[in-house]
């Protein structure tokens, strides 16, 4: 294999890569860049993410642009703020030894005054969102006019997001002599039509076959029914204390609540979607990368920008509209030459659209079982013991402890300390899962006792368009309830305030008449109109332990056995430290309820 400098890179650029630590080119890496460098072609190119294709486009970029002269160059068109943000970075480390070469990122959101005065000072390389890119050029402060490399990157995502009104007025900005990169993991039908549309005689490369998905990721799907769901994601996470994951949803919404639900089962999970701010995106993606967070739950525009590389899993809780979704979804994990899995949660519709998946992949996917209660605390089990066996015992600040702890022990025998210690340890885990219904059965046959066991709580989980901005607490909220005369005698279970929005649990029996009184009384709070919905699911606990400032020992119904205040084998997190939309933390109130005054 060649190094850079074979590739015919300057040497500011190599001290660059070098320091970056890339010894040698990737594939796509080895065929794009000669081919930028040699030739004015436009080019097509098949790269599957993590591939290392934005230094396939950028390092020839770089090369060819005349850092002494100002005027802007090359334009780098890409889908999402995160991943223009990464390319823009990459681009300033690749470009570090040039001090003259300029680079800028525009996106929206940022202040777009700071952006034109930047422009205006000279930049040659400029990346941007294609909304934010079209906006500077209305207002004349980008200037495409000289430019010589036009990159789409992630075009399929970008045609995706509805971005094809905002490529046509790029390319209509940009000069017909340029040179037009195309870069995609993906190409549907539409990204060919934007290759025939906007490109002259493209040459062709590729890192693998087209739209094939990594040598190193396993695919395996999972039979679930709508019900059991949550419970198998929190099994996947169970079985595998070590888990590194990016859980897929289709849609805001359900990202926040597969996150919330998470989080308040004890898990180091939470979101990333378009309804966070740019510094709460960038605040959960920087514990991401820091590992504070092993399970982050995302939609696939919100994580085009992640760039980690040593993911476990990907983990699609709900498989993508488009399918071709699926391999983006996928390619996340098995990067830079590890092993990665990815899993399908399918119910019985769901199936049909694993063969599709599996012809674009070019592989099978592996039926899997959801792990069983045992497997399960037998895997949390070893990996506990595994734990104990590794830790560094710190002798000199342990030590003046010692004898005191020996004198205090010294009844017990070696096996029953043992044991105390494991049960100490394992006991919620061991309560949670004992008779814990074989989920595979209930996925897959009419099994009615399981499916009674799962939903044994009596409340209804419900919605409300209220959050602690409105000033809303549980007192009040209850207050709320209270007032609208839903019936004698109900009941509140849970309470959830979260910063927009909270839930409440009512007793099932008067849910339709809860909806109808406040749907009668049109209630308004603080000024504004009170909505409440029914949720879909409400939290069915988790084998995990809760964080020690979950207030849950009351709470009743629903299968929130473990009531331990440790985390197993991870990390805990605060669950206050959630991030909720636009600026939110969690706080639970469990095991508020009272009735209903009589009125
Ligand atoms: P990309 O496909 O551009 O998102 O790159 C995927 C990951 O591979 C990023 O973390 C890059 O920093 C890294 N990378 C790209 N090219 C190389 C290389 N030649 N050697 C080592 N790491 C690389």
């Amino acid at each position: 294999m060649s190094t850079f400098a074979d590739l015919g890179l300057k040497e500011p650029i190599n001290r660059a890569l070098l320091d970056l630590g890339y010894e040698k080119p990737t594939v796509i890496q080895e065929k794009a860049i000669p081919q930028i460098l040699s030739s004015s072609d436009d080019l097509k190119a098949f790269a599957q993410t993590g591939t290392g294709k934005t230094a396939a486009f950028s390092l020839p970029v770089i090369e060819l642009t005349d850092e002494k002269d100002s005027v802007t160059q090359a334009i780098i068109l890409s889908p999402t703020r995160e991943l223009a943000v990464q390319i823009g970075k990459n681009i300033e480390d690749f470009a570090k030894y040039i001090p003259e070469l300029k680079v800028l990122t525009v996106y929206g959101g940022a202040n777009i005054d700071q952006q034109i005065k930047q422009l205006r000072k000279g930049v040659q390389i400029v990346v941007g969102t294609p909304g934010r890119t079209v906006d500077l050029i209305r207002r004349r402060a980008l200037k495409l006019n000289n430019v010589k490399w036009l990159v789409l990157d992630e075009a399929d995502e970008m045609l995706n997001m509805g971005f094809k009104e905002e490529l046509d007025k790029v390319l209509e900005a940009t000069p017909d002599t340029k040179q037009t990169l195309l870069f995609s993991a993906t190409f549907p039908r539409e990204v060919e039509a934007i290759a025939s549309n906007y490109m002259t005689n493209p040459v062709e490369v590729t890192s693998g076959q087209k739209n094939q998905g990594s040598d190193n990721v396993t695919h395996e799907y999972y039979t679930v029914s709508e019900r059991t769901r949550y419970p198998a994601l929190k099994r996947i996470a169970d079985v595998n204390p070590n888990i590194y994951a990016i859980v897929f949803c289709r849609t805001r919404r359900e990202t926040q609540e597969v996150a919330d639900k998470l989080i308040q089962d004890g898990y180091n999970a939470d979101a990333l979607h378009g309804d966070l701010s740019q510094a709460q995106r960038d605040s959960v993606m920087e514990k991401f990368r820091k590992k504070n967070i092993q399970m982050l739950v995302a939609t696939d525009v919100a994580a085009r920008g992640l760039d980690v590389d040593n993911l476990t899993h990907v983990i699609n809780h709900k498989l993508p509209d488009q399918i071709e979704n699926y391999n983006h979804r996928s390619g996340r994990t098995g990067r830079a030459g590890n092993k990665g899995i990815s899993i399908a949660l399918v119910n019985r519709k769901e199936r049909g659209k694993l063969n599709p998946i599996e012809r674009i992949l070019k592989k099978k996917f592996v039926q899997t079982q959801i792990p069983t209660g045992k497997e399960i605390c037998e895997k949390q089990l070893f990996h506990l013991i595994d734990k104990v066996e590794n830790t560094a015992v710190n002798t000199s600040q342990i030590e003046s402890f010692l004898p005191n702890i020996y004198e205090k022990l010294s009844s017990l025998t070696r096996e029953e300390l043992i044991q105390k210690f494991v049960s100490l340890e394992f006991n919620s885990f061991l309560s949670y899962y004992e008779n814990a219904p074989d989920l595979n059965n209930m996925s897959s046959s009419r099994d009615r006792d399981n499916r009674e066991r799962l939903s044994s709580d009596k409340m209804t989980r419900f919605f409300i368009n209220l959050g602690r901005k409105d000033r809303l607490n549980p007192a009040k909220l209850m207050g709320l309830i209270n007032e609208q005369n839903i019936a004698k005698n109900v009941e509140i279970g849970a309470i959830d305030i979260l910063d927009t929005f909270s839930f409440f649990e009512i007793d099932k029996e008067h849910t339709t008449e809860a909806l109808d009184a406040f749907l009668k009384n049109q209630p308004e709070f603080n000024g504004r109109m009170v909505n409440i919905e029914i949720t879909k699911e409400r939290n069915s606990g988790g084998g995990r332990r809760r964080n020690s400032n979950s207030r849950n020992s009351n709470r009743r119904g629903g299968g929130d056995r473990d009531n331990g205040s440790r985390g197993f084998g991870r990390k805990r997190r605060d669950s206050s430290s959630s991030n909720k939309p636009k600026g939110g933390s969690s706080q639970r109130e469990f095991g508020r309820r009272r009735r209903s005054s009589d009125k």
